[in-house]
């Protein structure tokens, strides 16, 4: 993320860990998977999926509160798109713009700003705004490019990327044990994570997937 969000809806976190109480584990696609929600609950148009970045504490990222979100409803894809700024196809986080520029536009009203930044596509070589036209400041900054990635990208990572991820002791800890127990994904017990997943083959009998749409055809409408 490359500018800090300060939003008052988030309470301080607790010492304890947030609770997954009632609900069942879920099988991420490999240790680095930022996306897919490790507990789920419910069952059909109840099902939802636990942020697996929420859950975490501050320290690590996250806000140190469970956050369950509707996986029928796409409320879990929205989230993970424009909360956090996680790809649903790569479950890394969107690539940032690979340049910046800022562009002059026509006025059309007094409340309208006169240049817009704009950031530099890696994928479609286009320049797509960051902000807004309105002169007001938005909640959420990344929004503009993420409405952009998540139409574009596709699980297209700019190349040269790294260090997505903490690369801490309980990071390593669990990027250990999930290669103990899933020889087939190679190298990701690397002690520096890098930014590719060795994905689970995708055949019937192996990694249970997601039951979650990708809602990019309709993720316009939250906008
Ligand atoms: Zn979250
Ligand atoms: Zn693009």
């Amino acid at each position: 993320s490359f500018f800090e969000p300060h939003d008052a809806r988030y309470p301080p976190a607790s010492c304890a860990p947030p609770s997954t109480s009632g609900s069942t584990f879920n099988m991420p696609r490999s240790a680095l998977d930022l996306y897919t929600p490790r507990f789920v609950k419910g069952i059909g148009r109840e099902k939802c999926g636990l942020c697996p970045i929420c859950y975490e504490p501050k320290e690590r990222g996250g806000e140190g509160r469970s956050e369950w979100l509707s996986m029928k409803f796409s409320a879990f894809n929205y989230h993970m798109q424009y909360v956090h700024g996680i790809s649903p196809s790569s479950a890394l986080p969107f690539s940032p713009p690979t340049a910046f520029r800022r562009a002059k536009r026509k006025v059309n009203h007094k409340n309208e700003k006169s240049t817009l930044l704009e950031g530099h596509c890696h994928r479609c070589g286009e320049w797509a705004a960051m902000e807004g036209v309105k002169c007001v400041e938005a909640k959420l900054k990344e929004i503009y490019w993420w409405k952009h990635t998540a139409q574009c990208h596709k699980g297209s990572n700019a190349a040269g990327e790294s260090a997505a991820h903490l690369d801490d002791e309980l990071g390593r800890k669990v990027i250990a044990a999930y290669s103990a127990s899933h020889p087939e994904s190679g190298s990701s017990g690397a002690s520096t994570p890098k930014n590719t997943l060795n994905l689970a083959p995708r055949k019937s009998g192996g990694l249970k997937r997601m039951d979650v749409d990708d809602g990019e055809s309709n993720a316009s409408q939250i906008f």
